[in-house]
């Protein structure tokens, strides 16, 4: 059983890092998200949706995560905001990312002036969710096409993550999909996890994703150390 040693000493590891990577831009007041999700679940679409509402008032950053290409890089830029991609093919072309491969990129983007951080995963269900990266939020996108069972037969994923985004909710007039039953199936596996409807398209749901990191970005701000002189008391 010498293999299984050896994934669990490479998993040790990268929890390690993916630990520091978390104090790292904690200090740094930079509110990070892992998305994941499997191929065409529109992580992208997300993305690009979600910067554009809020470049203007905090300064995003986008770690992309790809096995091959630089598509989603091109189409995140044109959006003027920072994007580093990260091609897993150099590392023999993982279907994941890993918390040392995010610590580098990190340094590629000016963290002073940094609010939120997106790292966009590469698409899959499995091992993503067994490589943590160090970020405060791991979000797993699941979009309507993909059926109501994945929570169950992917559960780590669903364990692993804190908050699930269901997307293309504007397709379920054409699908013969329980949106009820992909949310218990969620919750079955993770009581906790925070459930967003929403459709990337139409924008549809989209307000409350929103409005949800903008309290998360707020919580992360590095607060002002003032010093107030103790009250004497007489
Ligand atoms: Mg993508
Ligand atoms: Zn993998």
């Amino acid at each position: 059983m010498t293999e299984i040693k050896i994934i669990k000493k490479v998993l040790a590891a990268n929890d390690a890092i993916a630990e520091l990577n978390l104090k790292f831009f904690a200090e740094k007041g930079i509110l990070t998200m892992d998305i994941m999700s499997s191929p065409g679940s529109g992580k992208t679409l997300i993305l690009e949706k979600t910067i554009a509402r809020l470049k203007d008032k905090y300064k995003c950053g986008v770690i992309e995560g790809d096995v091959s290409t630089t598509n989603d890089s091109v189409r995140l830029q044109k959006l003027g905001v920072e994007v580093v991609q990260i091609n897993t093919d150099a590392f023999g072309g993982d279907c994941h990312l890993e918390a040392e491969w995010i610590k580098d990129a990190a340094l590629n983007f000016d963290l002073d002036n940094l609010d939120i951080l997106f790292v966009e995963n590469v698409g899959n269900l499995v091992c993503p969710a067994e490589f943590q990266t160090g970020m405060d939020f791991n979000i797993v996108i699941l979009s309507t096409p993909e059926g109501e069972d994945k929570p169950v037969k992917y559960p780590l994923m669903f364990r692993e993550s804190q908050v699930m985004i269901i997307n293309k909710m504007d397709l379920l007039p054409y699908l013969d999909i329980d949106v009820k039953l992909m949310k218990d199936n969620a919750k079955k596996i993770n009581p906790e996890l925070k459930i967003l409807s929403l459709s990337a398209k139409t924008e549809e749901g989209f307000d409350e994703w929103i409005e949800w990191i903008e309290t998360e970005v707020e919580k992360k701000k590095v607060p002002l150390r003032i010093k107030v002189q103790e009250k004497k008391s007489d």
